[in-house]
């Protein structure tokens, strides 16, 4: 039996699969299965190898219950590891509640979101408001399986963000907030500094630098108090029928269809400008604004998280690698081919030459900082920027985002101490990844206490909690 995983870059091959139905179930199979590899996976809507084991598989889906209660002046809800996101989010509205943070698409489940560090823009990531995981892991005294309630200490914060290191996660108990709406328009600008400057209106905002017009599309977004706009509903149909399907139809039809360079750049400088509605101010439930149909065409993505002042280094940085490796005859600025040459990437950046065109807008959100140990906007005191880079290529044609995301990830995490979101194309090495995060001792120490004989671990996680940094 074998499974792969949403982006078709990774094959799981267990040698017994289970999908248990509630907690007993899962105590006998990690008895039954005593000393031998065991992971549970979500809806594989990872890309990085987090979701890899050739050990038992448990598929958590059937386990999604959600339970919600008041909690002061806001609410806390318990829910099944493998309950999707979207259910909770219908769950949590009959209830007058939503999450606090949501990614962009409602797909996932919640252990699996949480796991990676899963995030929207302007709030922290969803594992920031984990306030109890019951993980099932074994007894080191009797090696039989048994329920842990953790909910303090840097065992929460290890498992609010773990990589499925510590154990079985069965449910969590949530932090929500009262349901919400909020307003969104859209904007261009020329200057960075113009966007982060709208944050102040717009502290849920996310932006879009585009490729080849080199332009921001800002999606500005705030809480709203007053009600559903009257054109909420059509303002949806548009998001789907355009942007989420006709855009993405359009970058398809250029990038596995034509396969012309020179059309996908003139499609950025000219073109997907004309998709964009400006000003149309639409106020609408949050769970709906919040997401759009990003899983509705496969494709792969690397995402860099950046502190705040690293950003406008990190992004023009950004626009000078994707114009050399767009084409044959571009070369860095001064100041970046220094930098290149202080981090000793020179032949990386001839080998990326002309290799690959970027053909999705790069989307740039604000995080605030976690208080998790290892998830990618863990610690800081400044708010993170997660920035992404998709590539629509059919995926036995995706040799050249390899390289432009290798490059990407090794050059970035050098000069600007960026960190690849652990769901994502992670091409680091496990040392140079666990650098990145000041706190991974002490998730290494918490994953090695809850799980001394490694059996929750994968070949990367093995690596990465054994990695000298
Ligand atoms: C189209 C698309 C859009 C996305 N958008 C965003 C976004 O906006 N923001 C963002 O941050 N990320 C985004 N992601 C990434 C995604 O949120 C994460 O990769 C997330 O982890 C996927 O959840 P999943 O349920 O599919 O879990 P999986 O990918 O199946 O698993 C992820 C990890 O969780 C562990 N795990 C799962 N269940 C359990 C359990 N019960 N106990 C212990 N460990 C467990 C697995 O072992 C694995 O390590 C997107 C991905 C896709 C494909």
């Amino acid at each position: 039996m074998h499974r792969k995983n949403f982006g078709r870059n990774r094959v799981l091959q267990p040698s017994a699969a289970y999908t248990p139905v509630n907690e007993q179930e899962v105590l006998e199979i990690l008895d039954r299965h005593q000393g031998q590899r065991i992971r549970a996976v979500g809806r594989l809507h990872s890309w990085s190898k987090a979701i890899l084991g050739d050990g038992v598989q448990l598929d958590m889906r059937r386990m999604n219950d959600v339970f919600l209660e008041p909690a002061g002046d806001q609410f806390v809800a318990t829910v099944g590891a493998g309950c999707q996101v979207k259910r909770l989010l219908k769950e949590l509205n009959r209830g007058g509640a939503t999450l606090h943070s949501l990614g962009l698409i409602d797909v996932q489940t919640i252990a699996g979101a949480i796991s990676t560090g899963t995030h929207g823009s302007g709030r922290h990531s969803m594992s920031h408001y984990v306030e109890e995981v019951r993980l099932a892991r074994y007894d080191e005294s009797t090696g039989k399986a048994f329920i842990d309630e953790i909910s303090a200490g840097d065992e929460l914060l290890a498992a609010r963000c773990s990589l499925g290191s510590l154990g079985i996660i069965l449910s969590v108990k949530l932090r929500c907030r009262a349901q919400y709406n909020v307003q969104e328009h859209f904007t261009e600008a020329r200057r960075l500094e113009d966007v982060l400057s709208a944050e102040e209106s717009y502290p849920l905002q996310q932006f879009y630098f585009i490729p080849w017009r080199w332009s921001y599309f800002i999606q500005h977004r705030c809480e709203d108090t007053g009600k559903r706009s009257f054109f909420a509903k059509m303002y949806r149909l548009y998001w789907l029928g355009v942007m989420d399907y006709a855009m993405h139809l359009k970058i398809l039809f250029l990038k596995r269809v034509l396969r012309s360079r020179r059309m996908i750049r003139f499609s950025f400088r000219r073109i997907v400008s004309l998709f964009l509605i400006r000003k149309w101010r639409v106020t609408d439930r949050s769970s709906s604004m919040l997401v759009m149909k990003h899983e509705a065409f496969r494709h792969i993505e690397i995402e860099l998280f950046v502190s705040r002042d690293q950003l406008p280094e990190a992004l023009s940085f950004t626009k000078e690698v994707i114009e050399v490796a767009g084409s044959k005859d571009t070369s860095l600025s001064e100041v970046n081919q220094q930098r290149i040459h202080d981090i000793g990437m020179q032949d990386d950046l001839k080998g990326l030459q002309n290799q690959y065109c970027q053909h999705y807008p790069i989307c740039v959100r604000r995080v605030l900082p976690d208080e998790t140990l290892i998830s990618m906007a863990s610690g800081g005191d400044q708010d993170w920027y997660a920035v992404s880079f998709i590539s629509y290529a059919k995926p036995s044609r995706r040799a050249g985002f390899d390289l432009f995301s290798r490059f990407m990830a090794r050059s970035m995490s050098k000069l600007f101490q960026a960190r690849p979101h652990w769901g994502k194309i992670s091409p680091l090495e496990a040392s140079e990844l666990t650098s990145l995060y000041p706190k991974f001792d002490t998730f290494r120490t918490v994953s090695k206490t809850l799980d001394p004989q490694g059996v929750f671990q994968n070949e990367w996680t093995t690596a990465l909690l054994d990695a000298d940094d």
